[in-house]
């Protein structure tokens, strides 16, 4: 079989890797310079990092066998993490059971509240009902107004903007029951999993092992258009207007992208590709001649400060590794028209250095050795209520064209772990039709 594969992120790569060990013929076709998707990475003193913060959790286990599978098992670290929050001028631990006992923002009747829930929906297994409730009123019917206005509020509107109060409660269920399990012993210490060298580490590897077993990569390409003879998907156009012929195509983009490029897909499922709008990513990355603080997550609680998140990567992988750089990422998710993806460097740098020094007053710009600015229109779905009649399935009305998508990772948040698991079942998909159509055509 002859398989053109759009989209050399995780999950397209996940799908061409497999093809390829199945005896496929695979052309994957990306449109940057590099493969890796929203998983690329830079050089920092000497080591790659991803331009935007990355790491697992312990339940992300498809991207962990997939680590082993290459060789890199011995390269995964587990390491404690060090959660803060930012609120009322102060930072506060915000990482073990222990740190919400003294968790200042919240009375201390909510801080019981808050830790309850956390209990609740991590033992809670059936989440269809959570389907049907926004996190808002879930979390202000069931456990308090002032958890939802001091903790999670703050939270989701720094993901998801003005959709802050669109949210299903099925995708906070699931971030808690999935990270609960990071957590170990007593005083239930939170582990996360890191691939010393970045995780271009196993991105490489594959595109190596592809390129060994003779996947025809194309970078800076591209493509234009998926072409259909009939309802049945037959190759791809090419910015410069050529053309390759596939018995399948599978698309590994944001599905917005995809449409834009599909043949006719039908109102049913173009309406649910049109269902789920898209937040961005804007990231910056500074490295420091010395720690910003101690913290190695840093939720910021307060809404009137310009980004949603400080990660002080050195604080979870060190600054030995880096050359002695200490390593601070600025993170917001934001709607795709908002100002921040018209501004450049230094001018968010004008907007954020004032609030830096809001949480550590004695940070100065002399600090300060280098500047990286990276934006992600696509970055994070916004999934509302009673998803699961929206999702749209893997396989598309147009015969042979399938779609890979965050928009289909339900009720779990997205992350590489998904998108891999993803690229491994659309795989499947192909091989399992194509020995279909075979069969059907000798009977
Ligand atoms: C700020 C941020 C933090 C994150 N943190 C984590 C984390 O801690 N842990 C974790 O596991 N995950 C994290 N993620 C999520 C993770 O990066 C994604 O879930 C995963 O990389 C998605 O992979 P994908 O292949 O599905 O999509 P993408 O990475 O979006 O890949 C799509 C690819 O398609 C290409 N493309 C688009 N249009 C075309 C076209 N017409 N022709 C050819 N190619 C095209 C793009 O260039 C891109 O390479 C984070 C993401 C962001 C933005």
């Amino acid at each position: 079989m002859n398989v053109v594969v759009v989209g050399g992120g995780v999950a397209g790569m996940t799908t061409a890797y497999r093809l390829m060990q199945g005896g496929h013929q695979v052309q994957l076709f990306e449109a940057s310079p590099e493969l890796g998707g929203l998983v690329r990475t830079f050089d920092v003193g000497g080591t790659r990092l991803e331009a935007y913060y990355h790491h697992i959790f312990s339940s992300d286990t498809t991207i962990i066998d997939l680590i082993n599978e290459l060789g890199f098992g011995d390269q995964l670290k587990w390491i404690e993490s060090k959660v803060g929050w930012f609120d009322d001028g102060k930072i506060y631990n915000f990482t073990t059971p222990k740190d919400l006992a003294f968790f200042g923002p919240l009375p201390p009747l909510d801080r019981v509240r808050a830790g309850l829930m956390g209990l609740r929906l991590r033992r809670r297994e059936d989440w269809a009902e959570f389907e049907r409730i926004t996190c808002k009123d879930w979390i202000e019917k069931n456990v308090s107004k002032r958890v939802f206005e001091k903790v999670w509020g703050p939270l989701l509107e720094g993901k998801y903007g003005d959709a802050y109060d669109q949210v299903a409660m099925a995708w906070l269920w699931s971030k808690v029951h999935l990270r609960f399990q990071s957590r170990r012993g007593v005083s239930q210490k939170e582990f996360l999993g890191y691939l010393m060298g970045s995780f271009q580490v196993y991105i490489h590897e594959m595109e190596r092992r592809m390129r060994a077993g003779g996947v025809d990569i194309h970078l800076n390409a591209g493509v234009q258009q998926i072409t259909a003879t009939g309802k049945r998907a037959d190759g791809v156009v090419l910015a410069d207007g050529s053309r390759v012929d596939a018995d399948a195509v599978v698309a590994a983009l944001p599905s917005l992208l995809f449409k834009k490029i599909a043949p006719p897909l039908g109102e049913d499922y173009s309406s649910k590709l049109d269902h789920v709008k898209w937040q961005g990513a804007v990231c910056m990355v500074v490295t420091l001649d010395r720690s910003f603080s101690p913290i190695y997550w840093m939720n910021i609680g307060d809404r009137s400060m310009p980004f949603l998140a400080l990660v002080e990567h050195t604080n979870f992988i060190g600054p030995e590794n880096y050359d002695g750089n200490h390593i601070l990422y600025i993170s917001n998710y934001l709607p795709q028209d908002h100002e921040y993806f018209g501004l450049d460097e230094d001018q968010l740098w004008a907007i954020f250095e004032p609030a830096l020094k809001r949480i550590n007053p004695a940070f100065t710009s002399n600090w300060v050795r280098q500047k990286w600015l990276f934006k992600a229109p696509y970055a994070q779905p916004i999934i509302g209520l009673e998803y699961s009649k929206y999702r749209p399935d893997h396989r598309t009305p147009v015969e042979g064209l399938y779609l890979e998508t965050m928009t289909q990772i339900y009720p779990e948040d997205r992350g590489q772990n998904y998108s891999i698991k993803m690229g491994d079942e659309v795989a499947r998909m192909v091989v399992e039709d194509h020995a279909k159509r075979v069969s059907d055509a000798r009977a």
